[in-house]
Order: structure tokens, then C-alpha cells, then sequence
């Protein structure tokens, strides 16, 4: 054996049974993309197909030992992901389909050589009718997606993006339509500091707590303003059943003791006596009821929950259209909301609830 021989033999024992490498490595140093009929190109259009080559060698192509191989899958060969300077995109070469690119195609990249940081085992990518990786938003007829800008990842669930935060479908990553609003209820707006900005949670509870004072809407408001203090609510019901608003409902409240509890909460301060049990005026329980469904009703609720249990309560995951009333006493050693309110948590769920079902509710 000659010795040229033997070096092209040891190279396809090393590389086992990728004999095609093997015969194109004569072809020479190109690399870059080609057409189906074999002409090279950097011209790309819509819908083409086109394969990609380095150093002469067609990649992607089962056998590619930089094919990524999904572990979920038997180690079944996906194909693998390029980056093409001169188009400056990135690529799936489908080695399902003898490496040609994916054209308008949706790809899971588990990860398995790649070393993205992740819970999840991999990422939904999209590449658009040239066969670029999508980033950024993505309009279809079905609605818009959105793509991590550096990895394409599909984003899921809520995401703040810009400083506006959405909501995508936690299962197939299309966009729902949240909007938040506030309040007609709100007689007077105070606006504290104590916020950490947009939630990160849908709203799903009712937090109804009590001041321990007969406060005014507007005294309450100075309260949360004041620099020592370092607490907010969402809204307040005052003795006269005046609502003020302190922290917008789109943005999280320091009110609970709970963070994990506040993000997906709006929280009610409702002014009450300021001894045991802490009752509250009947005007100030009948605004509750009031602005409870008002709540519920804006963020497209048509059911209260009271469980009257802690556990339950924070293990429940609330259906579409369920609200899940929970109180302060389940996150901190305190009285809130005050035995008089804790014993008409039923009561409130019931009439809010029953508020929901009437075709036209009059808020105000
Ligand atoms: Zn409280």
C-alpha cells in the first residue's frame, strides 16, 4: 500500500462510514452555499433550496459528526445549525432532507452540544421563507410569536420585552391579547414608590387586607408615600368606601409579605378599627364586593374563590377565568385581614361571583 493510500484509509476508519466526505474531499476548499444543481451561490432567495458546504464537503447530512443528535429520540440525527457571515444569519441544515436548509419551518434544537444555559432540554426556533433563524417578532396568520433576539428562542408564558410585558401561550407560543387597565372606581390616586415595576405573573388573586385605622383615601395614600415605610397596595377602600388607587394595577404592590404572592395579586387595603377583630364599616365591605368584580370582570374573571385554607389555596393553579382570594395572616404571623374580614371571605366570593354571571354589571 502505497503510502498516500494509507492515509486516506486511516481517515476513513476514523470517520467510520462517511465514504461521500471521503470522495468530495478532492473537490476542493469551497465553502459557502450551493444549489440543488450543484452551482455555488451567496445569492439567497425566498423558498430556495440550498445546501451548505465547507472546505468542498456538503454538511448536515447524516453522518455529520456535528450533526446534533436528540437524546429524546434515540440519538436520532436533527442536522445542525451554521452561521453564514456573508448573509449574516443562521441556518438548519435538515439532515432529514440530505442537509438542504430549512425553508419556513419550525425546528426543535434539543441541547445537547450546544451550551445555552436552559431548564428546558432545548428550544422551538423558526426560520423564515429564506431559511434565516427568526429574532425578534414574528407575524403569521395565526397570530405573532417572539424570538429570543440572541438565541431565537420561542418565548413561552410572560415575558417582559421593552418594558412592556406579554403573554404568550405557555404551549404553542402565541400571543395573547393582555391588556391591563384600572379601576372607574377610584375616587383618588395616590401613586406610591413601592413598586418593583410590570408584574412578572398574570393577575389571579384578590388580596383583601386591613388598615388598623379609620383612614381617609388620601391620608392612606400619604402612608404609602411616606419614605420610612416601604409598603403599598394596589387600592384602598377608605371609611366613607371612597377607593383609592396606589400602585397601578399593572405594576406589583409591597403589601403581603409575600413577592411570589403580590406579582399576580391586587391588593386591598380596607380600613378598619384598630382592635380585634378589626372590623370594617358596611360601606367599606359593600365597596369590595364592589370593586371586586370590577376587577375580576376588567381581567376577564367570572369566578371568585375563597378556599378558606392556606395550603389549597397557594397550591391551586387558577383555571382561565378563575380568581383565587388569598389573605396576609398565610404569609407573615399577623392578624390581616382581621377576624371580621377573614370570616366574610365567603361571603365576598359569593356575591362576587354571582355579580360576574349577570349579563350587564353596573360598576358605576
Ligand atoms: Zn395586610
Amino acid at each position: 500500500m502505497k503510502k498516500k493510500e494509507a492515509v486516506l484509509l486511516s481517515i476513513t476508519l476514523t470517520i467510520g462510514a462517511l465514504a461521500p466526505i471521503v470522495t468530495t474531499l478532492a473537490e476542493g476548499s469551497y465553502t459557502g452555499f450551493k444549489n440543488a444543481d450543484g452551482t455555488e451561490t451567496n445569492e439567497i432567495k425566498p423558498e430556495q433550496t440550498l445546501y451548505w458546504y465547507e472546505n468542498g464537503i456538503r454538511q448536515g447530512v447524516y453522518g455529520d459528526p456535528m450533526n446534533i443528535k436528540d437524546p429524546n429520540y434515540d440519538g436520532y440525527e436533527r442536522g445542525r445549525e451554521i452561521y453564514d457571515p456573508k448573509s449574516d444569519a443562521w441556518y438548519w441544515l435538515d439532515a432529514n432532507n440530505d442537509g438542504a436548509i430549512a425553508v419556513d419551518k419550525e425546528v426543535w434544537i434539543p441541547y445537547t452540544n450546544q451550551e445555552e444555559p436552559s431548564t428546558t432540554n432545548g428550544k422551538w426556533v423558526r426560520y423564515d421563507k429564506y431559511g434565516q433563524m427568526i429574532k425578534g417578532w414574528y407575524a403569521t396568520e395565526e397570530g405573532a410569536y417572539y424570538y429570543d433576539p440572541i438565541t431565537g428562542e420561542m418565548l413561552k408564558g410572560m415575558h417582559v420585552i421593552n418594558g412592556k410585558t406579554y403573554m404568550f401561550d405557555p404551549v404553542t407560543g402565541l400571543k395573547y391579547y393582555v391588556s391591563y387597565s384600572n379601576s372607574p372606581l377610584v375616587d383618588a390616586v395616590v401613586l406610591s414608590q413601592y413598586t418593583d415595576g410590570q408584574r412578572t405573573h398574570t393577575i389571579d388573586r384578590i388580596t383583601p387586607h386591613c388598615v388598623e385605622g379609620q383612614v381617609t383615601a388620601e391620608s392612606l395614600g400619604a402612608w404609602f408615600r411616606n419614605p420610612n415605610r416601604e409598603a403599598s397596595s394596589n387600592y384602598g377602600i377608605d371609611r366613607d368606601g371612597r377607593v383609592g388607587m396606589y400602585v397601578e394595577e399593572k405594576n406589583n404592590s409591597w403589601c403581603s409579605s409575600s413577592q411570589f404572592n403580590d406579582q399576580r395579586a391586587i391588593t386591598i387595603e380596607c380600613a378598619s378599627d384598630t382592635w380585634h377583630p378589626y372590623a370594617v364599616r358596611d360601606v367599606v365591605f359593600e365597596k369590595l364586593v364592589l370593586l371586586c368584580t370590577d376587577i375580576c370582570e376588567r381581567n376577564g374573571k367570572n369566578k371568585l374563590i375563597w378556599f378558606n385554607d392556606r395550603n389549597t389555596s397557594l397550591a391551586y393553579e387558577p383555571k382561565p377565568g378563575e380568581m383565587v382570594i388569598t389573605v396576609h395572616r398565610w404569609f407573615k404571623n399577623k392578624a390581616c385581614p382581621g377576624d371580621y374580614l377573614y370570616g366574610r371571605m365567603g361571603e365576598l366570593a359569593d356575591r362576587v361571583t354571582a355579580n360576574l354571571s349577570q349579563k350587564d354589571i353596573k360598576i358605576r
